[in-house]
């Protein structure tokens, strides 16, 4: 096997106030390697006296940091975004162990995490107020936008460094500090992520970074009269909980949720342009995107071919350890979802779905699930209805335009959407009728760092990225002064 080799595994730590904190007699957990079940490292969990002091430091530093001027932000962010791309080997194999991506896909992570912190450091210098027009003479209305304050934060395990990268530098750019708890199962990235932001000059406090039971350290976190402002990045169910305890309390959310990506193909599409482009996408990351296209909905003249070669992708890739140069897909990140996925499958069989290629998981070590691919599997199965977040893809036939916009709008699902056509009055059609954050037509173009990035209905709310990425971290305050 042609391996990747790297620096070493960072040493697993907490950060705070400045100071990164190893185990010491805290309770800590095992991060294991999912391609092997070999353990990476051990983790600490805060206690609740880290947790107090992480907020009482991000309270401090608010106080200096929200006066900050953006010249100096920006200067911290674009010093971040160099150390990252110098220790985006390092980061990318921690996060090929962590959570067993192809280490090129970890790697393309890492460097879009650079460049997401680098248009932060431009972006941060154009957070503008404005001054209207009065009906009084002498009077002066202005409208100021000031940094929320306090923020928690929680990221999830499928792109560790991403997720995490694109709360830090909005609430740092904005002026506001943060306490972040990262995936514990992917932990190494966002340890390093720690690591470049002191090194950039981020004053101590700023940022600070804690481990735990989830549950019990966003219940903790939410409900500290310091914290101003949350933002997650998970499943719906948990999104949900969080945002009603955020609401009970008054508190701004940044909802980024799970989703269930209708992909359209009309009869007119480039057919094995699209099924080459789809079958990568839902792949990528073992499936485990929120944005991965899950649902090909694909026009009955365009069926077969379409079929044909999405199946070919499928059946081509190198399934294995990420680190291996040959692979294409990774593990799955948990065991708990190999009995998920065969439970997706054994319904969809059930229910007059034929399984055309994978179907089950790979014996052996490791958690691996074969790429799959199912067609004919009716709408109110379990693979059409619920968020798949791994290797199965569903395809099945559409007959014309209302009834597939009927069928792609019916789950409460509204986050990513793609849509394949030559005639732009299709395209227009649709990305105009489809319930969605974002519509892809013809090519995968989103999260980039200038646009904005999220979902609508169940999906959460709330812009990452693009001109709208400050605004959750931001307060209107208006000012109106008689001279
Ligand atoms: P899960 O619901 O158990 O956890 C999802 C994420 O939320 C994890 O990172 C977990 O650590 C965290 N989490 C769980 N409970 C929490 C709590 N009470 N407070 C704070 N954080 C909490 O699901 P899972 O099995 O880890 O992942 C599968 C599901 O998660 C998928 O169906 C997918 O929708 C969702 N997910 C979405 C994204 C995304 O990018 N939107 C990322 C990862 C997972």
């Amino acid at each position: 096997m042609d391996t990747v080799s790297a620096p070493a595994y960072p040493k697993l730590t907490l950060c705070i106030d400045g100071r990164f904190l190893a185990g010491d007699g805290r309770p800590e957990q095992d991060v294991t390697n999912p391609a092997t079940g070999e353990v990476n490292g051990r983790l600490p969990h805060a206690t609740r006296e880290d947790l107090d002091h992480a907020l009482a430091a991000a309270e401090r530093a608010f106080q200096s940091w929200k006066k900050s001027s953006p010249v100096e932000r920006s200067k911290v962010l674009r010093r971040a975004a160099e150390l990252f791309r110098e220790r985006a080997p390092e980061m990318a194999r921690g996060i090929t162990l962590d959570m067993g991506k192809p280490y090129a896909e970890a790697m393309a992570e890492v460097m879009g995490g650079a460049e997401h912190c680098e248009w932060h450091a431009e972006e941060c210098r154009r957070i503008y107020g404005r001054v209207i027009p009065p009906r009084v003479d002498g009077v002066r209305q202005l409208v100021l936008r000031e940094p929320i304050g306090v923020c928690a934060a929680f990221t999830p395990w499928n792109f560790p460094f991403n997720q995490a990268i694109r709360k830090v530098v909005a609430a740092i750019g904005a002026g506001c500090t943060l306490v972040l708890k990262g995936p514990e199962d992917a932990p190494s990235a966002v340890v390093i992520l720690a690591q470049v932001f002191a090194d950039a000059g981020l004053p101590a406090g700023c940022l600070n970074i804690v481990w735990g039971v989830p549950a019990e350290v966003s219940d903790y976190l939410i409900r500290s009269p310091i914290v101003r402002k949350i933002s997650f990045t998970g499943s719906v169910p948990v999104g949900k909980q969080l945002a009603a305890l955020a609401g009970s309390l008054m508190k701004r959310c940044t909802m980024e949720l799970g989703g269930h990506s209708p992909a359209i193909v009309f009869e007119d599409a480039d057919v094995d342009r699209a099924a080459e482009l789809l079958a990568n996408m839902k792949y990528r990351n073992a499936g485990q995107v929120c944005v991965s296209p899950s649902r090909m909905f694909v026009h009955e003249q365009a069926y077969d071919r379409f079929v044909e070669t999405f199946a070919a992708v499928a059946s081509s890739l190198k399934v294995g350890n990420g680190l291996d140069k040959d692979t294409r897909m990774g593990p799955l990140a948990h065991q708990r979802r190999l009995p998920t996925m065969e439970s997706f499958v054994e319904d969809a069989d059930r229910r007059g779905g034929k399984v055309l290629v994978g179907g089950s998981r790979i014996e052996g070590a490791g958690q691996f699930f074969a790429p799959t691919v199912i067609t004919d599997v009716p709408d109110d199965s379990r693979l059409m209805t619920q968020e798949p977040f791994g290797p199965i893809a569903p395809i099945v036939r559409f007959r014309d335009f209302d009834e597939v916009v009927q069928r792609a709008n019916s789950l409460p699902y509204g986050l990513a959407s793609y849509a394949f056509t030559r005639s732009s009055r299709n395209a227009t059609a649709i990305s105009n009728a489809i319930e969605a954050g974002m519509v892809n037509i013809n090519h995968f173009g989103i999260a980039l760092s200038e646009t904005p990035f999220g979902g609508v209905k169940d999906s959460g709310y709330g812009s990452e990225g693009g001109a709208e990425t400050f605004d959750g971290y931001l307060v209107t305050k208006f000012v109106t002064q008689l001279n």
